[in-house]
């Protein structure tokens, strides 16, 4: 499997690389590769010549002298060479930055589903691309429970979600990411992203909500770690 991985990849031309759900997708002159970082995954662009670290487990030599690394300290990642995207990403629901999501297409969707909207934000088959963090944030952003019930939710607080989902994205891209003192994030550069300054719930229990000064809580929702303000989202 190796060998045929190597076979299908040497030689061949990055064409560009974009992003599908969770996915680095660099399109190739033939084929695509498909890179999930999970939790602990790194790309980096790196001198050939520059040491190894102990966690690089996949490695690309580019035609100017440097290396692409896939490093990953705790092995979830993954990496696909694919003749279709869609072998890896067919199952993954609209992505809400499209232009072609709208408030309707979005309404559309919560009014199918009966969950609780902490579970269906994590739901890649619901949203693409949306993780613990970027959830929680989105909820607080628009003042709603992680318990809410999808289809409960009034036409105001469906808008004010699609938004929320929507800001708290952008500004995360804007912010190249976030790093956490666990995650050690950094992008190809090794530049750590910012938007750990502009969090406002995520991992900050019993610290005071920046709106209200309430402290934040935390519970567990399906094996993740949640954070609300009682008050500002009260149930
Ligand atoms: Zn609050």
């Amino acid at each position: 499997m190796l060998d045929e991985f190597e076979r299908r990849i040497v030689g061949r031309q990055v064409a560009s690389v974009g992003r599908r759900g969770k996915y680095v997708v660099v399109s190739l002159d033939e084929g695509f590769l498909l890179i999930h970082l999970k939790m602990s995954g790194r790309l980096r662009v790196l001198p050939a010549d520059e040491p190894r670290d102990e966690h690089t487990h996949t490695l690309f030599d580019l035609d100017d002298g440097r290396q692409l690394r896939f490093q990953d300290m705790r092995k979830f990642g993954r990496v696909y060479l694919v003749d279709d995207p869609d072998q890896v990403t067919s199952g993954l629901g609209p992505e809400p930055l499209a232009d072609a999501f709208s408030l309707d297409a979005f309404r559309q969707l919560l009014a199918r589903r009966s969950g609780r909207l902490k579970s269906l934000l994590l739901n890649q088959q619901f949203l693409a691309g949306i993780g613990n963090i970027y959830a929680d944030e989105s909820l607080f952003m628009a003042r709603l429970h992680p318990l809410r019930k999808a289809d409960s939710l009034v036409p105001a607080e469906q808008a004010r979600l699609y938004t929320g989902i929507r800001t708290v994205l952008s500004q995360a891209i804007a912010g190249r990411g976030t790093t956490l003192d666990d995650s050690g994030y950094v992008d190809a550069e090794g530049r750590t992203g910012v938007y750990q300054e502009h969090i406002a719930v995520y991992g900050r229990a019993g610290e005071p909500c920046p709106a209200c000064q309430t402290a934040i809580e935390r519970m567990v929702l399906g094996g993740r770690s949640t954070h609300f303000c009682p008050k500002c989202q009260a149930l």
